[in-house]
């Protein structure tokens, strides 16, 4: 008998680096046709030094790559489509998304030289879509991305709705509002799982609209007189667009400045969605115009090293400058983790007299994805027998699984990445589980992440490295060894140096009469332990003999 299946392999039991997959079939581990909801990348935290991106692993999928038909994007955030081309290439199946997603998917390709001709497929709100045995129909909803859709996925026996990220927003500032109505037609409609959203599944309320956010910039910019830099993620169009519109009410031309911006921006003009504002000014130009005339969409809200706010704050932009008197808006929330260096940024503005907004003095920014209210709002439309919440950390999906089942729907699933679920109208069930982890993007290698080097990398930046260079003839150590040392600290305990230290431990082995065992790990321990001593750490010791 055909079941129909659900996998995770990214993004459930963390945020970031989506990777769904549903499949039908006899056996879900070799023969079920499969299809791939999003596939994206998590930025890298602290802890991994040399890591650029994390990205699921899709050993699983590998292991029945021909069985792949088809990968559907959401929408064109990082954390659905950063992936692509590192894991596509090679399944080369047929791509489907929409011509906004898909232009910033195609820049992403042509980076890496990847062929993709032929293999997208636009596919527009509305669309129904046949891939394998699933009929997919893309349904929009408001998110905080231009032409985000949900996806109604129908198998012969199961009716899924994958709601992607979203939130209830009925007046988002471009596109469409949140159309209920799109989501009425489901009454007639049997929905055995809803795989649903949980990024704010733990705030109550709803997480507010952009036409809001635009009437409080409103207020906000008519009273500044400086320059103004205002950051917020250069993938939320809409925001972008309400600071356009907000300030050439208030006389003030737009400079973009940052790589995002402009990727966006031409992004998003291509599919007509900046259609009818002014033209931003480059950055190079930026410099004609005076201070109480200008207004900078900058990036690097998160404090990025390389992004342009960082680069303005600490004199390091080649044509943009904050005095005193400017104010910098932040128009973003702060990403777990970025904190420190937010805060360092917002210190060197402020070093420099430079006013600082941000959402803990003004209402400058709404989320992207639906709190309580709103998830309550989608299970009374959808009416789904279970469901299942994914895009969130364990905490999120819990208090998804929990809210679903305070509002009548007794059967949902909390599972992280690696579990199969079995889809039926007879409700969720676990299948089995199958490995899941995560692949390092570590400079043009990718790695898994159990043997990735940056758990060494991060042992060495933590104790140093000596290295201890031997020439042996005919058995025996001839001559002195060299010993370099990288990151250790240069003390001179006792009147002796540190390389000193080391020789009196290589001495200490050559000079044993015990001649047994093994060379190489008697001089690691001697130098260990002697370095340990005067210094307190354990310095990784690598000895090369001649
Ligand atoms: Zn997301
Ligand atoms: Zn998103």
């Amino acid at each position: 008998m055909k079941n129909t299946y659900f996998l995770p392999l990214g993004g459930t039991g963390e945020i970031g680096m989506n990777l769904n997959l549903y499949g039908y079939g006899e056996d879900s581990h070799s023969e079920t046709d499969w299809i791939m909801v999003d596939c994206g990348v998590t930025f890298s935290q602290a802890g991994l030094p040399g890591v650029d991106l994390q990205m699921p692993d899709p050993t699983f999928l590998a292991s029945q790559k021909d069985n792949l038909k088809g990968v559907i994007l959401t929408h064109a955030h990082e954390d659905h489509i950063g992936a692509m081309p590192f894991i596509w290439p090679y399944f080369n199946c047929p791509i489907y998304t929409t011509q906004f997603t898909a232009s910033l998917l195609i820049e992403k390709f042509e980076e890496h030289n990847i062929d993709y001709d032929g293999k997208i497929n636009i596919l527009k709100e509305g669309d129904v879509i046949n891939i394998a045995s699933f009929e997919i129909k893309a349904i929009g909803l408001t998110h905080s991305i231009p032409e985000m859709n949900a996806l109604l996925i129908k198998s012969p026996s199961a009716n899924i709705f994958h709601t992607g990220d979203w939130k209830i927003d009925h007046n988002p500032v471009v596109g469409n509002g949140f159309n209920s109505k799109g989501l009425l037609g489901f009454d007639d409609l049997r929905i055995d799982a809803l795989v649903c959203d949980s990024t704010n599944a733990i705030v109550p309320g709803r997480s507010g609209s952009e036409l809001d956010v635009k009437d409080s910039l409103d207020k906000i910019i008519g009273g500044i007189e400086g320059r103004i830099f205002l950051s917020t993620f250069a993938s939320n169009v809409a925001r972008l667009y309400s600071v356009a519109e907000t300030a050439e009410k208030h006389d003030r031309h737009v400079v973009l400045s940052g790589r995002g911006m402009h990727r966006i921006v031409n992004a998003a003009k291509a599919v007509g969605i900046l259609d009818g504002l002014p033209e931003f000014v480059d950055e190079e130009d930026a410099g004609y115009l005076p201070a109480e005339k200008t207004l900078i969409l900058c990036t690097g809200s998160q404090g990025e090293h390389r992004a342009a706010l960082s680069k303005i704050a600490n004199d390091r932009h080649q044509h943009l400058v904050a005095e005193k008197g400017d104010t910098v808006i932040f128009s973003s929330k702060v990403i777990p983790g970025n904190e420190a260096g937010i805060l360092n940024l917002q210190n060197n503005f402020a070093k420099k007299g430079v006013n600082i907004i941000t959402g803990k003095d003004e209402f400058v920014h709404v989320s992207g994805h639906p709190c309580e209210d709103e998830l309550i709002e989608m299970f009374n439309l959808i009416k789904p027998k279970a469901v299942i919440p994914v895009h969130g950390e364990f905490r999120h999906l819990t208090a998804n699984a929990a809210l679903a089942e305070a509002n009548g729907i007794k059967n949902s699933l909390v599972i992280e990445n690696g579990t199969i679920i079995k889809i039926s109208d007879k409700g969720v069930s676990v299948d089995s589980e199958v490995s899941s982890g995560r692949l390092h993007k570590d400079g043009k290698i990718i790695v898994y992440d159990y043997e990735s080097p940056s758990i060494e990398r991060s042992k060495i930046s933590h104790t140093g490295l000596i290295v201890v260079s031997v020439v042996m003839v005919n058995n025996k150590v001839k001559g002195k060894p060299v010993v370099k040392t990288f990151g250790l600290p240069e003390f001179d305990k006792e009147g002796i140096s540190l390389i000193d230290w080391v020789n009196q431990a290589l001495s200490n082995v050559f000079g044993s009469k015990n001649k047994g065992g093994n060379l190489e790990s008697k001089i690691r321990n001697s130098v260990v332990r002697q370095i340990k001593g005067v210094w307190g750490k354990r310095p990784k010791v690598e000895i090369i003999f001649h």
